[in-house]
């Protein structure tokens, strides 16, 4: 198989799960002993949401660029970055690198387009509900997402980046969560796309009332494909 090079820690809660997923899936597809060819660039995250709040995007973009050099120089033959939301700048942090790259949004909204739904629910940063270039490669695909209204976004948000990206699991916040994405469903959502690698943490099959993408698990299915 390839090394898949994974741009992580944005955060680390989120890239523990990648691993996890990473391992599950793998093992079990070859069973036995078998484990994934895998290195992790682990960033600081504190740096990059500076530069998110800064809306200072180039530099994030820069920062990126040279980690993605890293994990090629490392030995990674394909590169995963392991944010919905830093595919901001997916451009940027693959400048001059020539590796194939496995773009999270898009893997999303083929498997979404597969399953036969058309409106799902978009749960993630206020970066990716409200800017361009996610939603952008889900209409791109043909899909119409349904966006939580202003103070949903604000809810959601605020959790993600307060607790989540903090490792805290709070059952109120899972509660509100829940709501907002029957709030999605009643808005005409027809499926719920986790559009942040936190929001799993909270939200899954079994407490949403139609069917979950979770953007973790897409984006490891879709590297193990591609890795082979
Ligand atoms: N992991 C998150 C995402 O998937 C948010 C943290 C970040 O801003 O990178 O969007």
């Amino acid at each position: 198989m390839k090394t898949i090079g994974i741009l992580g820690g944005m955060s680390a809660a989120s890239t523990l799960v990648y691993y996890r997923r990473l391992c599950d899936l793998h093992r079990d597809a070859k069973g036995g002993l078998a484990s994934p060819d895998l290195l992790i660039r682990s960033v600081d995250f504190s740096a990059i949401e500076e530069m998110q709040r800064a809306g200072d995007w180039a530099a994030a973009g820069r920062f990126l660029n040279r980690a993605a050099r890293g994990l090629k120089a490392g030995g990674a033959e394909i590169l995963l970055l392991a944010t919905n939301t830093m595919h901001k700048v997916a451009d940027a942090v693959m400048e001059g690198i020539d590796l194939p790259f496995i773009h999270i949004a898009d893997a999303t909204a083929s498997e979404i387009v597969s399953a036969g739904f058309k409106r799902p629910g978009l749960m993630a940063t206020a970066f990716t509900m409200e800017q361009p270039f996610y939603i952008e490669r889900l209409e791109a695909a043909r899909l119409a997402p349904v966006i939580p209204s202003q103070p949903d976004r604000q809810t959601v948000h605020r959790i993600i980046y307060e607790e989540l990206c903090r490792d805290e699991v709070r059952d109120d916040s899972r509660l509100r969560f829940q709501e907002i994405a029957e709030r999605l469903v009643q808005a005409g959502a027809d499926s719920l796309i986790l559009g942040c690698t936190e929001v799993g943490m909270l939200l899954h099959a079994g407490n949403v009332s139609v069917p979950v993408f979770d953007t973790v698990d897409i984006h490891c299915r879709a590297a193990l494909a591609a890795a082979g």
